[in-house]
């Protein structure tokens, strides 16, 4: 049967074969692709045309396979033949020095008592071999290549036995189909299956844009699309490998002696192995590295939950064998979980500064990220729908760095049948005012206003925290007390208190009540950005109040001004170009009639203008013209309009200011309760410096590069971030010959090590505060 097949063709579906598998390698592997999307798309066509002519000539490794097969009824089961085992985890520093010292007294027994394997140097090292590897939060796969094609691919199972899960794997971009001048023979590769987080992102996308449920993690995402009976549909999904090791392999030829040099012998078989790895000497070294990618963490393209550590030389595995969990010679040691389950006790809402409800999850307590949380948050009611959330529920609670804990979702099949449907309340729950739903239903507030004690309490703290007013000392439990005494109702309040009032307050001793005086004192000379994110107008954050600040100068200007300055509408049918024709024209005129004097009436200065404007200014449409003078009326207007005030979709004066904004800032200022208080702040003498002196310090750094690293006292590392950034430096996280200085806290590791040996200046924390003050 095949002899009727023409030579020819069977040449080109092998030379097809092999282009695709070149490209797929470029692009999927080495990130460097070298055709464009159609063009591999054609040769892809060409083959899957000549495959279905053909049927016979589809080989195992055809890259046609990767589109997925028919469904399956079932996964069959596949035992391994050698076990693929757990490892052992260490949680504390402690545990990777013991199991350190555990391997070398083996090794040091083992040169007394077996003198055949024993090379006496190797195991008597004081430095042992490691190598060592991010432990990326996925699934387990074994990927049996029978000379050179991958023949079989299997899931871990209980480790003894997994399920073939071959098609499925065959869809997996990156995976090899066939190896590069593999040996004749068995290899066996294993590795781990995952999902990086930005693919992560866009398949929940899809997902919410598809109607289809959402994933609650990567790891998930990455499990359930590998075990689906149709593998078309993982075909669909974002699934990379990244191999770790190999399993029973027989090949003829040598194989590598070391686990370092075995991974490089895959990378060169074209197979993807991670990036990240290191051979290091000694376990000091091992430490070192935990610790930076333990920084890096947030900042890596995928999730990993430790590092694993394992002996490089086979010679020292094989002598240190096995025990029944796993092997002696590895050890995963893991990162303070990010993620935990635990049950939805009750949901609180919240009332924030602007009286916007926050739902807040009471949880059963549960450690995780390295510490108790017992709330979390739930951002908002559209969020507590998206995650199908109930009272009642074993929820998944997720803490990553310095973010606040939030509930990532509920456990559907654990679901007790009295649990309770969350609902937002109808009333304030502190003030009992009516609670008002926006438009869109995303945002619910208390209509209580400063009347609302929790609004009350949140303006306060907001005004005193650090980058708005920054009185130091005033924490929540004083301003709750303060509230409670109705000592304080609203900010200015703070600036008329006196020292025996707060001797009458608990906690408060004479030296705190002097240091607290003397803070809301210094509080009054401050800038106007600051004072203008203290007063907490609604959506009006840090960067935006800066903008405002060096836009007007002053307040009262700020005060006066009405949605239109901020985003002038300009005049339909205007585009940018003709807008910019429009200003320039008359800008540069010099025959401009200059007859028009304020609001004049006169009929016939108009009309020459108007005809001035109709022969000078081209493509001009005479109700444009009308337009135009309605809101410029005199001559002196004309020639200083900006093109974006008259393009029909004018762009916003001040920069991040669109409608939305300026009709809260412009709410806020028609507010005769808030117009009252900062005419009260000012009589207490708060004041702030000159415009020349707000604008020239936004770009201090401009031009800098800073890294951070380690633990700070008084700030913490986003916060740091944003204040250089916020001075136009830029922040990256890793230390390199263009860094400016390394920002350095408390207890740094291989940061600052490679910035001493760059010559890098170092910052401490003073160093900081006077970088950003
Ligand atoms: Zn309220």
């Amino acid at each position: 049967m095949v002899s009727s097949i023409p030579d020819k063709t069977v040449q080109r579906i092998e030379e097809l074969r092999k282009l695709l598998h070149y490209h797929n390698h470029r692009y999927h592997v080495l990130d460097d692709p070298e055709l464009p999307d159609p063009a591999y798309d054609a040769l892809f066509r060409e083959l899957q045309a000549l495959e279905k002519e053909h049927p016979d000539l589809q080989t195992l490794d055809s890259p046609t396979l990767r589109v997925g097969a028919p469904a399956q009824d079932k996964f069959t089961k596949v035992e391994h033949r050698m076990p693929m085992l757990s490892l052992d985890n260490a949680f504390a520093p402690q545990d990777l020095l013991d199991f350190d010292r555990r391997i070398k007294d083996r090794l040091k027994a083992h040169i007394s008592t077996d003198s055949v394997h024993s090379d006496p140097a190797l195991f008597s090292s004081a430095r042992v071999d490691y190598v060592a590897e991010p432990k990326l939060d996925g699934l387990a796969v074994s990927l049996v290549y029978l000379d050179g094609v991958f023949s079989q691919g299997s899931t871990r199972g209980d480790g003894l036995i997994g399920e073939d899960i071959t098609p499925n794997l065959r869809t997996i971009k990156n995976l090899p189909l066939s190896l590069k001048d593999a040996p004749t023979g068995r290899i066996e590769v294993r590795g781990e299956v995952f999902i990086d987080k930005r693919s992560f992102e866009a398949l929940n996308e899809e997902q919410r844009k598809k109607n289809d449920k959402v994933f609650v993690n990567p790891r998930n995402a990455a499990a359930g699309s590998l075990r689906l009976l149709d593998s078309s549909i993982t075909a669909g999904r974002p699934l990379k490998l990244i191999a770790y090791s190999i399993g029973l392999t027989e090949v003829e030829g040598e194989l590598p002696d070391n686990h370092w040099d075995t991974l490089q012998w895959l990378a060169s078989m074209g197979v993807p192995i991670g990036q990240d790895s290191a051979l290091l000497n000694g376990i000091e070294c091992c430490q070192q590295y935990y610790d930076d990618i333990l920084d890096r963490r947030q900042s890596l393209s995928f999730e990993i939950d430790g590092v694993v550590f394992k002996v490089n030389h086979f010679t020292l595995q094989n002598a240190l064998g096995f025990v029944a969990r796993g092997p002696r010679w590895a050890i995963a040691h893991k990162f303070p979980a990010e993620e935990a389950t635990t049950r939805l006790l009750a949901v609180d809402f919240q009332v924030g500064r602007t009286g916007a409800l926050t739902p807040v999850a009471r949880l059963e307590p549960v450690f995780v990220g390295g510490a108790v949380v017992s709330n979390a948050t739930l951002h908002n009611m559209d969020e507590v729908e998206r995650k199908g959330v109930k009272v009642g529920d074993t929820v998944i609670v997720r803490r990553a760095g310095d973010v606040i804990p939030e509930v990532v979702g509920a456990i559907e099949s654990e679901r007790p049948s009295n649990a309770e449907t969350i609902s937002l309340p109808d009333r304030c729950p502190v003030c009992d005012s009516a609670v008002i739903v926006s438009d869109d239903a995303a945002v619910a507030k208390c209509s209580g206003g400063l009347i609302c004690s929790a609004q009350r309490r949140e303006a306060l703290k907001h005004f005193v925290s650090r980058r708005a007013m920054n009185i130091d000392g005033l924490g929540e439990k004083l301003i709750d007390q303060l509230l409670q005494r109705k000592l304080v109702s609203r900010p200015s309040d703070l600036y008329h208190l006196t020292r025996e009032q707060l001797l009458e307050l608990d906690l408060v001793a004479d030296k705190t009540a002097d240091n607290l005086l003397a803070s809301i004192e210094n509080s009054k000379e401050t800038t106007l950005g600051k004072f203008l994110y203290a007063l907490g107008i609604p959506e009006v954050g840090e960067v935006t109040a800066r903008q405002l600040a060096s836009h007007f100068g002053g307040i009262e200007g700020l005060a006066g001004a009405n949605v239109e300055y901020f985003v002038p509408r300009g005049i339909e049918g205007i585009g940018e170009v003709r807008a910019n024709t429009i200003a320039n024209y008359l800008r540069e005129a010099t025959d401009l009639p200059s007859v028009i004097k304020r609001n004049s009436t006169d009929p016939a200065a108009i009309q020459a203008l108007k005809s001035w404007m109709q022969t000078s200014i081209p493509k001009i449409k005479q109700q444009e013209i009308d337009k135009i003078l309605e809101k410029y009326p005199t001559t002196e207007a004309l020639q200083q309009i900006q093109s974006t005030e008259i393009q029909s979709r004018g762009g916003s004066r001040v920069e991040g200011v669109g409608e939305t904004m300026a009709e809260l800032i412009v709410g806020f200022f028609a507010s005769p309760q808030n117009t009252d208080e900062i005419s009260r702040l000012q009589a207490v003498g708060v004041h702030w410096t000159d415009r020349h002196v707000e604008s020239s310090s936004d770009d201090s750094l401009s031009g800098n590069t800073y890294v951070i690293t380690g633990k700070f006292a008084d700030i913490k590392r986003d916060d740091i971030a944003a204040a250089l950034q916020a001075r136009g430096a830029s922040v990256t996280g890793s230390v390199s010959k263009k860094t400016t200085a390394l920002v350095c806290g408390e207890s740094a590791g291989s940061k600052l090590t490679k910035a001493e040996a760059l010559g890098i200046p170092i910052i401490d924390e003073a160093g900081l505060q006077e970088l950003i003050s």
